[in-house]
């Protein structure tokens, strides 16, 4: 910490920006705080621990897991001590431990509310993977243990902390290119894995849309600053089989005050990673959009709009753990993980009637 107030010394001397260089130094250094990763599955191991290392203000300080030979590994590989590993039915201990401030749920989507409302029990901040959860009821459960507790939840929409996305959203807001009209896009991807808990009903509470599908919603609200007042939404099925429990792909609209329609698609069957939002004089947008790296944005008048990669998974800790010590609320609150689960409910009654349904 101290090299890094330093290093940010020696810059201070250098560079413009003089003011917020010194309200950063102004701030006492603070032990960065712990989190503790709660599912040890794919996003876990391959992101968000080795994101925890490139953090400033976190560190990985435990597990919770329901795999003893998992827990051995990341005990040997990250150092962790074992008071501070636990498993699924235990994990309410944690309210007697110091070294966890955080708890970041990263299971199977339905399985969120339950690890939540335990880590808030047990006095714990909770960062939640998206989508929140499955249901409108269980994300106001969620939000009301968090209260209860007087602790923070915010959900893991990794792309309010990319850069490309943030320009996007400044570009909207300040109407570089005059008012937003219409929004098109989508995420998809072909799932493998026909025995995954992603195809079923009960882990994953749905399909691509819960899935990815998820992003674009995000991508609209973000980019018009608004929500949706009502929803078209319809649902294609090649492989009844393999998609006999959630749907395949869905192609849907989100209709915003203004008259901007956001026209979006998501699928388990073929690759879509993109945005354009198109307005008054001219366009913008990205594509690939939602990648964990590699994503490329662009805007009609050619002008560039690139920055250099970032961890987002780092800046999105890094994010909540601010918001927790300056006792800031964080932009991905639990209630904008409830605005996505209302609006995810409404689009599968949509697709369901075939009719336009008010969110
Ligand atoms: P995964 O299947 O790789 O890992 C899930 C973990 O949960 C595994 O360790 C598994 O053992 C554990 N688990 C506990 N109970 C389980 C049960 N009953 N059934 C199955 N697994 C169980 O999944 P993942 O890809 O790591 O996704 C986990 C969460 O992270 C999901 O909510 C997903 O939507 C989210 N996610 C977010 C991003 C992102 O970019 N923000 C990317 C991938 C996944």
């Amino acid at each position: 910490m101290s090299t890094r107030r330093n290093f940010l010394r020696s810059a201070a001397a250098l560079v413009a920006g003089r003011p917020l260089l010194d309200s950063i130094l102004s701030e006492p250094p603070r032990k960065p705080l712990g989190f503790a990763l709660v599912g040890l599955g794919s996003l876990s191991t391959n992101q968000i621990a080795p994101a925890l290392q490139k953090t400033t203000n976190c560190r990985l300080a435990g597990i919770v897991t329901g795999s003893p030979s998992k827990a051995e590994r990341w005990r040997v590989r990250y150092a962790i001590p074992d008071r501070s590993i636990y498993d699924y039915d235990n994990m309410e201990s944690m309210a007697d431990n110091p070294d966890i401030d955080v708890v970041y749920v990263v299971t199977p989507n339905s399985l969120h509310a339950d690890s939540t409302i335990k880590a808030a029990r047990a006095g714990k901040h909770v960062l939640c993977e998206k989508p929140m959860e499955i249901s409108v009821e269980r994300c106001e459960a969620m939000i009301a243990a968090a209260k209860k507790a007087g602790k923070q939840l915010a959900i893991g929409y990794r792309c309010q902390f990319e850069p490309h996305h943030l320009e996007c959203m400044r570009l909207s807001r300040e109407q570089e290119f005059g008012g937003i009209t219409r929004i098109e896009g989508g995420f998809g991807f072909t799932i493998g894995d026909p025995t995954q808990w992603r195809l079923n009903r009960a882990l994953s509470g749905g399909g691509p849309l819960m899935d990815v599908g998820i992003y674009a919603i995000q991508s609209a609200r973000m980019l018009t600053g608004r929500e949706p007042t009502s929803v078209t939404a319809r649902t294609t099925l090649t492989d009844p089989v393999k998609f006999r429990d959630v749907e395949e792909s869905m192609t849907f609209e989100l209709n915003f005050p203004g008259d901007i329609v956001a026209k979006l698609s998501t699928t388990y069957k073929g690759n879509i990673n993109r945005f354009t939002a198109f307005a008054e004089r001219g366009s913008f947008g990205m594509g690939p959009a939602y990648s964990y790296d590699g994503n490329r944005a662009f805007r009609s008048d050619g002008k560039p709009l690139r920055y250099d990669e970032i961890d987002v998974f780092a800046a999105e800790m890094d994010d909540f753990a601010r918001c927790i010590t300056t006792g800031k609320s964080s932009k991905v609150s639990g209630e904008e993980g409830l605005k996505d689960m209302k609006i995810i409910s409404a689009l599968y009654e949509a697709a369901r009637t075939g009719k336009a349904v008010r969110v």
